[in-house]
């Protein structure tokens, strides 16, 4: 399997660039900030425990969050591979998914961060609340110093690794998807490789 995390902070282009990679390399989107929306929408019991934390632009608890990847990942243990985008947000899920894969005799390939200037970012999800109005966007600040903080480490555990790979979230969507699937070909000859 070819199993990717894509990260970067808020307003860096995940979600659009994630669309792209699925579309390439045939892969299961996995977005969990995606699926958390999803249970608060349908206002299932998950949605109602974790709005305020997503609302307030905090992480959700390790539990709520690992409960339903693993879920993900035994559907689609079968797939050509996963593309966790927004996940894992912390060295501790970073650390539970790595247990998680080998039961499925499969591992993380590698972890992709696109890097993008704060004064951009913040441009971007402001742009993004004016035309979604998504209320988590509001807390702009918070939730870069939350990636700050608690996401960065998880890019130093893929490092430590050799699996993390840097790419420029700067320029034309084509533009930051060409520099992507270079990064992706890449990732793809080491995991062989290993
Ligand atoms: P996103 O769409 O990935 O930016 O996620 C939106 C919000 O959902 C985040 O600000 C968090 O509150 C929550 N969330 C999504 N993924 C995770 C995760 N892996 N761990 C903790 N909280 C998460």
């Amino acid at each position: 399997m070819l199993n990717i995390v894509l990260s970067g902070p808020p307003g860096a282009g995940k979600g659009t660039q994630s669309e792209k990679i699925v579309g390439q390399y045939q892969l299961i989107h996995i977005s969990t900030g995606e699926l958390f929306r999803k249970h608060i929408n349908e206002e299932t019991p998950i949605g109602a425990q974790v709005k305020k934390y997503i609302n307030e632009g905090q992480l959700v608890p390790d539990k709520f969050v690992m409960d339903m990847v693993e879920e993900k990942i035994k559907e689609h243990s079968h797939s050509k591979g996963l593309l966790f985008d927004g996940f894992p947000r912390t060295v501790a899920q970073a650390e539970m998914l790595d247990k998680k894969l080998t039961e499925y005799e499969t591992s993380i390939s590698g972890m992709i961060t696109l890097t993008v200037p704060e004064e951009e970012l913040i441009q971007r999800i402001k742009q993004r609340r004016n035309m979604l109005g998504r209320i988590d966007d509001q807390k702009v600040a918070t939730r870069i110093n939350v990636y700050l903080e608690e996401t960065l480490p998880v890019a130093a555990y893929y490092k430590s690794r050799g699996k993390l790979f840097n790419v420029n979230g700067v320029g034309a969507i084509e533009a930051v998807f060409a520099r992507i699937t270079t990064a992706i070909d890449r990732l793809k000859t080491i995991d062989q490789a290993q």
